[in-house]
């Protein structure tokens, strides 16, 4: 039988930005649903590697010693990245806290801080369209709950479905200023299990990177405990595909610490590996977290933009009830929140996910192999870094052969610098947006003629 539910605010998706969302919505009192297609059950079961950097700053809208519980190793300090065809391996610090997580329980208490600050779930229920009046302002979602359809109507709906947001398959964005600009090529493919092994690893304090075998991805190996391990991979969807799960096997199979193991969990999901896109709002509609590429894309790490994205998203859609207006340039400050905030950084950063697509691999990892761990540390985790003279003599005298590709590097970083510049003059109006993207597309064409790589957007 059909239905029809009126909220203040729609959410759509209950993992991290949707929790975030819902939660700071409630929490000033206006009314919302959160639509999830999964179970009560297994809902905030998510496919991830487990690992979060910054654990110690988190919004507040759920607050922290509510999901600290899910904090199961917040001893690693440093990530441990091995390059087997170089025979080495990096040790790098990591600034700031990081923890890996019990990801099944941290879903869980998302959702029950959601629900603390008043918002309310619907489980079991698939959003299949987004309405849209005759102006193109969104007014609700259309779902299937239980099989049967049923309306949601709200006068904001917040887009928290994750990657590839089915959402934005079906709204018109017309001649808003909605970042449409989106294909596959800018998702990576990933997977991961859960294992249990007989006795502590050695490296129960760090994130183990290894890039795989058989084609340009990567693998990792994330302590959740001692002896409870998330091991996954990915690959760029750009890239020849991988066989995830025989590939994952392959590798376990060469390491002694997983002799005896068990598998207890398994999961694979695509994530956007990309820059934030450039407008996530349009008249009654809002994206964030995976559903609006808020994710560090050198990383794959999104918790943290989702959970700070989803916040915003929220405050921005309780504004816009306040003030009887859900216009886009009534949205729009919370563009210019998440470019502020990550979203220039990220952006940034994406100049080295280009950058990767156009240079050998096997040269890249020479080229790591040959660098101080610290610098190292500082160009994967300030976005920013400069290659000063101890890291030139460094690589001078261990990376001859790699000269090439460093001149190559640091070019690409002035234009990731230069574009760091033009997102901090993120416009203040959806008008002015035109003209903006105009000039940071030149700075993509600089870095696209200087790499060699194929445009990406
Ligand atoms: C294998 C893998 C490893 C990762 N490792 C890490 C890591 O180590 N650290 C890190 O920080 N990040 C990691 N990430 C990324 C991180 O998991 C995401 O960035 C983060 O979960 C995004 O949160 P979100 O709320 O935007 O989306 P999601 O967590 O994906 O939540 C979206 C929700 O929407 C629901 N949904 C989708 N479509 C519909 C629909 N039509 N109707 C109703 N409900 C719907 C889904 O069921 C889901 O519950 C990883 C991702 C993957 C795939």
């Amino acid at each position: 039988m059909s239905g029809t539910t009126a909220t203040d605010v729609v959410v759509v998706g209950a993992g991290t930005a949707g929790c975030y969302a819902a939660a700071t919505v409630a929490a000033a009192g206006a009314s919302v649903v959160v639509l999830e297609r999964k179970s009560a059950e297994d809902a905030g079961h998510i496919a991830c590697g487990d690992a979060l950097k910054g654990a110690d700053k988190f919004p507040d809208a759920i607050p922290k010693p509510q999901i600290a519980d899910a904090f199961t190793n917040t001893d690693v300090d440093h990530g441990r990245f091995e390059i087997p065809k170089e025979d080495t391996v990096l040790e790098i610090p990591v600034p700031g806290e990081l923890a890996v997580i019990d990801r099944d329980a941290f879903g869980r208490l998302l959702i029950e801080g959601a629900e603390r600050a008043g918002a309310r779930f619907a489980y079991d229920t698939v959003v299949q369209s987004v309405i849209q009046d005759e102006s193109g302002r969104t007014t609700g979602v259309q779902a299937t709950q239980g099989g049967a359809p049923h309306t949601f109507s709200a006068e904001v709906v917040i887009d928290a479905a994750g990657a590839m947001s089915i959402l934005q398959d079906t709204a018109d964005f017309g001649d808003s200023q909605f970042d449409t600009n989106v294909t596959f090529r800018h998702f990576c493919s990933a997977y991961r299990e859960i294992i249990e092994v007989p006795d502590p690893v050695e490296w129960s304090d760090a994130l183990v990177f290894k890039p795989t075998e058989r084609a340009a991805g990567y693998l990792w190996y994330f302590p959740r405990t001692e002896t409870t391990i998330n091991a996954g991979l990915g690959f760029q969807m750009t890239e020849e595909p991988m066989t995830l799960v025989d590939d994952l096997r392959r590798d376990l199979q060469t390491r002694g610490e997983f002799a005896g193991g068990q598998v207890i969990d398994k999961l694979g999901a695509a994530l956007p590996t990309r820059r934030p896109y450039d407008s996530a709002v349009a008249a009654g509609y809002i994206a964030a977290g995976d559903a609006a590429g808020h994710v560090n894309p050198t990383t794959g790490g999104g918790i943290a933009g989702a959970a700070y994205a989803g916040q915003y998203a929220g405050e921005q859609a309780v504004e816009a009830l306040d003030a009887g207006d859900v216009s886009e340039e009534m949205l729009w400050p919370y563009n210019q929140r998440v470019m502020d905030h990550f979203g220039a950084r990220y952006a940034g950063l994406d100049v080295y996910n280009i950058l990767a697509t156009a240079v050998d691999v096997d040269d890249l990892m020479g080229l790591l192999a040959s660098l101080p761990g610290e610098k190292l540390a500082e160009a994967l985790y300030s976005g920013t870094t400069s290659f000063g003279p101890r890291l030139l003599v460094k690589t001078a005298v261990d990376s001859f052969g790699y000269w090439r590709q460093i001149l190559g590097f640091y070019r690409t970083k002035r234009i990731a610098d230069e574009l760091l510049g033009q997102y901090d003059r993120y416009p203040a109006t959806p008008g002015d947006l035109g003209a903006w993207q105009t000039d940071r597309d030149r700075l993509m064409d600089r870095l696209y003629a200087l790499t060699g790589a194929t445009p990406k957007y």
